[in-house]
C-alpha cells in the first residue's frame, strides 16, 4: 500500500463527514493506493457513531476506539503501529488541514526526503494566543534540535513509514517526531500548505499547551544530546559548580589569613559550601544518570546507533544495530 493517512478525532461530529469526503476527493483523483486511519480518541459526542457508520461503508476506512481520551499524541501514536503505506501522513481531523495538499507532500517524499513537514505559511488562527506562541516555540526547537522548520505544530506531515518505526511518543511529542527522525539519519524538509480556519467545533487546547510544548522541548533536547551519556551534562556542571565553590572557598581562607576577615561572617563561605554541595549533587545525578542509560538501552536492547546498510554480512540488512 502507497499511503496511510492518519487522523486524531477528539469531539469532531459536525467535521467527519465532510473530512471523509475531502480526503477520498483528494486521494482518489490522484489514483493513490490508501488507507484512513481515523482514530477515536475517546469522544463524548456522536464522533464514534459517525466514524463506525463511515468505515461500514468505505473498506478503506479504518477505526480504533479509545477507551477515554487520552491525546493527540496518542491517537496519532496508535495510528502510525497500525499503518501499513509506504508513506505516513497525519492530518487534523477539524478540516483546518487540506487533504488536496497530501499529493504535493507524497511527490516530495518521492524526490528522497524521509520526513516532509506542513508549514501553515498562511495560518489561520488567532494572533496573540496561538501564532505567536507557537513562532517562538518553533524557533526554540529549531534552535535546540538544530533541525530548523518554520512549523513544527502543523499535523499534516509526511513521513516514510520506517522512520516512525523507532520512534516513541511520550507527553505531547507528535510535534517533534521530525527532529526525533533527524537524530536517526532521516533526511528532513518542509513544503507550504494550505490552512483554514477552525468551521465547527472548538480548539482542544488554549495557551497552556505552550508550557507543556517547552517542557517537551526541555526532554527532547535532552534525549537527543545526552541520553547516552548523562555525566556529560551533570558532571559539566559538577566540575564548574565545584571550581567556583573551591575558588569561593580559597578566597574566604585568603581573606581569613592576610586581611583579617571573620570566615564566618563572610558570605562568600556560605557561597563555598552551597556550590560545593551543589558540584556533588550534579555529579551523583550524572552517575545516576549513567545506570540508569544503561538500564534503558541494555534492557530494550536499543542499540545507540543506527546503521543505513551492511555490506558483506551475511544477515545484512537495513534497520538497526542488530
Ligand atoms: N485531538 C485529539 N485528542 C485530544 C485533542 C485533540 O485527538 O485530546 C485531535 C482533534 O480532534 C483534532 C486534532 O487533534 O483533530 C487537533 O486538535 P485541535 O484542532 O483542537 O488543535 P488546534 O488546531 O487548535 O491546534
Ligand atoms: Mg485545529
Amino acid at each position: 500500500m502507497e499511503l496511510s493517512v492518519i487522523v486524531p478525532i477528539y469531539n469532531e461530529e459536525e467535521s467527519i463527514h465532510a473530512l471523509h469526503v475531502k480526503i477520498s476527493a483528494a486521494l482518489a483523483a490522484a489514483g493513490i493506493d490508501y488507507e484512513l486511519i481515523l482514530v477515536d480518541d475517546g469522544s463524548s459526542d456522536r464522533s464514534f457513531l459517525l466514524l463506525k457508520a463511515i468505515a461500514a461503508e468505505d473498506a478503506r476506512v479504518k477505526v480504533i476506539r479509545f477507551r477515554r481520551n487520552f491525546g493527540q499524541t496518542a491517537a496519532m501514536a496508535a495510528g502510525f503501529d497500525a499503518a501499513c503505506g509506504r508513506v505516513v501522513v497525519p492530518m487534523d481531523g477539524d478540516l483546518q488541514n487540506d487533504p488536496a495538499d497530501i499529493p504535493r507532500l507524497l511527490a516530495k517524499i518521492d524526490e528522497g526526503y524521509d520526513v516532509v513537514s506542513g508549514w501553515r505559511k498562511d495560518r489561520q488562527d488567532t494572533f496573540i494566543n496561538r501564532k505567536l506562541p507557537s513562532m517562538i516555540a518553533n524557533g526554540l526547537i529549531s534552535r535546540f534540535t538544530g533541525v530548523h522548520l518554520h512549523d513544527y505544530g502543523c499535523t499534516l506531515k509526511a513521513y516514510r513509514r520506517e522512520v516512525l518505526e523507532g520512534i516513541n511518543l511520550y507527553g505531547e511529542m507528535h510535534r517533534f517526531v521530525p527532529a526525533l527522525a533527524s537524530q536517526v539519519g532521516a533526511k528532513v524538509t518542509e513544503l507550504p500548505v494550505q490552512h483554514h480556519p477552525r468551521l465547527y467545533g472548538t480548539s482542544k487546547y488554549g495557551i497552556s499547551r505552550t508550557v507543556r510544548v517547552v517542557l517537551d522541548l526541555m526532554t527532547v533536547k535532552f534525549l537527543l544530546s545526552y541520553s547516552t551519556k548523562p555525566i556529560q551534562l551533570f558532571g559539566k556542571w559538577g566540575v564548574y559548580t565545584l571550581l567556583a565553590g573551591s575558588v569561593s572557598g580559597l578566597t574566604t581562607i585568603y581573606m581569613k589569613i592576610f586581611e583579617h576577615f571573620s570566615m564566618n561572617r563572610n558570605p562568600l563561605w556560605i557561597l563555598t559550601i552551597f556550590l560545593l554541595f551543589m558540584g556533588i549533587q550534579f555529579i551523583v545525578l550524572g552517575l545516576l544518570g549513567e545506570l540508569n542509560a544503561r538500564t534503558y538501552y541494555e534492557a530494550q536492547g536499543k542499540p545507540i546507533y543506527v546503521v543505513r546498510e551492511k555490506i558483506n554480512f551475511r544477515d545484512s540488512g537495513l534497520g538497526t544495530g542488530d
